[in-house]
């Protein structure tokens, strides 16, 4: 089964990216199975770069994470070491690049490979 991920997350995603610019944004992906159904934002994220460790023990306990999500504020989806060494914890990791619309973005599994995320209604 491919992964998918409903249109509003993905228009949400690329507003919060659009906001954060020139700065990266982050969150994190809820959903089941493989199909993205809502992204949640950390509060203390919000200016996060490379260097910065996402606080994941604020994330609500109630809500089911399978995925992150970050911009790019380049026009490259491709993850950096860092990224890669995050992913490993999860499913899904969605990353958005400049110019930010629904064409731009990446997803990868939890090893770094590129997974075709199909957008749904
Ligand atoms: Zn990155």
């Amino acid at each position: 089964m491919a992964w998918k991920i409903k249109k509003d997350v993905l228009l949400a995603i690329m507003e919060f990216s659009k906001a954060s610019y020139p700065n990266e944004f982050s969150g994190l992906l809820v959903g089941d199975d493989q199909l993205v159904s809502d992204i949640y934002i950390l509060p203390a994220t919000q200016n996060y770069t490379h260097s910065s460790v996402l606080r994941l023990d604020l994330a609500p306990m109630t809500t089911k994470i399978i995925g992150s999500v970050h911009s790019h504020p380049i026009p490259s989806g491709t993850p950096s070491s860092a990224d890669l060494k995050f992913f490993s914890t999860k499913k899904i990791n969605i990353i958005s690049f400049f110019p930010f619309n629904l064409e731009s973005f990446l997803a990868y599994d939890s090893f770094g490979k590129e997974v075709f995320l199909e957008i749904s209604d």
